[in-house]
């Protein structure tokens, strides 16, 4: 029986962690940050980062996201778990 779990690495701190244990986004043409819908290209956050504020704050201006729903969002996602 084979044992493979994907790891990924997360775009704010860097750091590697199983696939499972993150979330994966994506950013539509418009620049807002989704969960990922199975098209296009992904990234991945660790749930350490998406508590994290000062990541966050990071993520928001790299991404350029409108920080009141960028924070929203996430919020939404790790109640979604
Ligand atoms: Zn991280």
């Amino acid at each position: 029986m084979q044992n493979y779990k994907p790891i990924r690495m997360c775009i704010s701190c860097r750091n590697r962690n199983y696939q499972k244990d993150m979330l994966r986004l994506k950013i539509l043409d418009d620049n807002r940050v989704i969960v990922y819908d199975n098209c296009g290209r992904s990234f991945y956050i660790c749930d350490e980062c998406v508590k994290d504020k000062k990541k966050v704050k990071g993520l928001t201006k790299r991404f350029k996201q409108d920080e009141e729903r960028f924070l929203k969002f996430l919020k939404e996602q790790l109640k979604n778990e």
